[in-house]
């Protein structure tokens, strides 16, 4: 048996985040094929299309071209374990894309190397740079004609401020792509316009003052490397480790996930580089992956995978010890003791029951509400995972319910998807209907859409006054009292009975802050 050091060091756990079309789909079915987990290409895809004629609401993600749901894809290559987080593109769905990067360790960088660094790419960098997260870059699309690649690395290094390192160059691009130049192994890997899935890649040794390289690619494309090459290595700092995994330095590579080409030098530079599972901070003590008592934290809940039972389930991610199934964790927050007997495994192809899982490691485990996101597992003491926050929604609207006599059930809906994560449910204290906010007003379309279907509930939302929320909380329980009164067609309860703040527009927000200081307004709620 292999020990729990061992296999922790076998894992890595990754995201990847790029603006839409920059590719991230394509990639990550390439990246499964060099993980054997499908032979064809197109099986993302074809499992997302099963998945949707299941679900309608699903349609919404078929309809629009973005994808909505971010799942965990599990597959091996040449002796390590991988993990792949798929976060949503859209920005409506970032909160669900922050949460879902709180659980990786490291991520990849995707962008289009005719577009650069887009908007969507800079929002989700930013969430990365806050936690100090390592990121290896990828340039898709040179089989298309894009942009220099020094102008390339230029935007990265100034926009983001990372010291950027290429570790393969390309030779060529569009039309005119040889292969690219890997520039650690000094050989050329050869591109062939005609390939498309083919995982297999020829590469030919041929370093830089090398015949070799002007039989490989020709004499004008030789010639024009070596010039790049030589602006490259002495315009370049030398690749550190250390501070790529401080997050200040990212190695780059270029290729195209289309035609399969650069992926394998991709997957294997996150192999080499990337960390293993890190340890994680806890309200009580850092936590190591090899200590041998589990504990790992619930980043993402998803309700009604299965639209014929009322499951949800939960996303784990494993932060330490070697776990076993049927073995006893504690819940924290309830206190009760779990038993983790049906937990289930996302290898690519298929969930899989999880017999045996180390740090890294994403489990699904089902159940019935009791877990939470921001939950803490332990088989330890009682501690917290830090760092999950919940964010204050940007768009508000009131509940339409067509058949009052439903009003129960379409609570109960509202419940149940307001514990994905993804939307929250107010309750006005003046007894009105319920408020329901989320990040982006995308959210809105998907929520009729699945209460509608899973529910079989016809219900709308429409403006209900509010722009914003805020939890307010004070150390004297009269002041609060106070606030309340004075605020009554404002105040509301979250679905944990904590008091909200809903503000009909940002003039009203400031005036009762500025008329009650002693209330604490808080945009974010940090579960624990
Ligand atoms: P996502 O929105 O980031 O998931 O992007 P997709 O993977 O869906 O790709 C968006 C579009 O770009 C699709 O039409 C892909 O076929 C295309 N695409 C992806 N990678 C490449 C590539 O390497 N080269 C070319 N030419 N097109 C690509």
């Amino acid at each position: 048996m292999t020990s729990l050091a061992q296999e922790t060091a076998l894992r890595r756990t990754f995201a990847i985040i790029s603006h839409p079309d920059a590719g991230k789909t394509t990639l990550t079915e390439k990246l499964l094929m060099f993980g054997g987990a499908i032979q064809m290409a197109g099986a993302v895809r074809a499992r997302g299309e099963q998945r949707r004629t299941r679900s309608d609401w699903m349609a919404i993600e078929k309809e629009r071209g973005i994808s909505v749901s971010a799942s965990v894809m599990s597959f091996e290559h040449e002796g390590l374990s991988y993990n792949l987080l798929d976060t949503p593109g859209h920005e409506d769905f970032s909160e669900d894309t922050y949460r879902t990067l709180t659980a990786v360790d490291s991520a990849v960088m995707v962008l289009d190397a005719a577009k650069g660094i887009e908007t969507q790419t800079l929002k989700l960098f930013e969430v990365c740079r806050m936690r100090d997260m390592p990121i290896v870059t990828f340039i898709n699309k040179v089989d298309r004609e894009g942009r220099e690649p020094i102008d390339l690395l230029d935007e990265v290094e100034k926009t983001l401020a990372l010291d950027v390192v290429p570790v393969t160059w390309p030779i060529g691009m569009g039309r005119d792509l040889k292969g690219v130049y890997d520039l650690v192994n000094d050989r050329v890997i050869m591109f062939d316009p005609g390939r498309g899935d083919h995982i297999a890649e020829m590469a030919v040794d041929a370093p830089l003052d090398s015949p070799k390289l002007d039989e490989a690619v020709g004499a004008a494309a030789a010639a024009r490397l070596r010039d790049e090459v030589e602006l490259v290595r002495g315009g370049y700092p030398e690749f550190d480790l250390e501070s790529f995994r401080a997050g200040h330095m990212t190695p780059v590579f270029f290729g195209s996930a289309l035609k399969t080409f650069g992926v394998a030098e991709l997957l294997r530079g996150i192999g080499r580089l990337a960390p293993s599972p890190l340890a994680r901070k806890t309200d009580k003590r850092l936590v190591e992956p090899t200590e041998d008592k589990v504990a790992g934290f619930v980043f993402k809940i998803q309700a009604n995978m299965d639209p014929n039972h009322r499951d949800r389930i939960a996303f784990f991610r494993i932060c330490s010890g070697r776990f076993k199934r049927g073995m006893k964790v504690k819940h924290v927050r309830s206190g009760k003791l779990m038993a983790l007997v049906n937990p289930v495994f996302f290898l690519a192809q298929s969930r899989e029951l999880a017999e045996e899982a180390f740090p890294g490691d994403i489990m699904g485990i089902p159940n019935h509400g009791q877990l939470r996101i921001g939950d803490t597992l332990s088989e330890a003491e009682d501690m917290n995972f830090l760092g999950i926050p919940t964010f204050a929604p940007e768009v508000l609207r009131r509940v339409r319910l067509d058949d009052p006599m439903k009003a129960k059930q379409l609570k109960k809906a509202l419940d149940d998807l307001a514990e994905e994560g993804v939307s929250q449910v107010f309750k006005p204290v003046d007894g009105s209907t319920w408020i329901v906010g989320v990040v982006g007003p995308l959210q809105f379309d998907v929520l009729t859409t699945r209460i509608e279907s899973e529910y079989g509930i016809k219900a709308g939302f429409e403006d209900g006054g509010f722009v914003t929320a805020r939890w307010v909380s004070c150390d004297d329980a009269k002041e609060m009292d106070r606030f309340a009164l004075a605020h009554k067609t404002n105040m509301a309860e979250d679905r944990e009975g904590a008091a909200v703040y809903l503000a009909r527009n940002t003039w009203q927000l400031g005036r009762a802050q500025q008329d009650f200081p002693a209330i604490r307004f808080t945009a974010t709620r940090e579960q624990h």
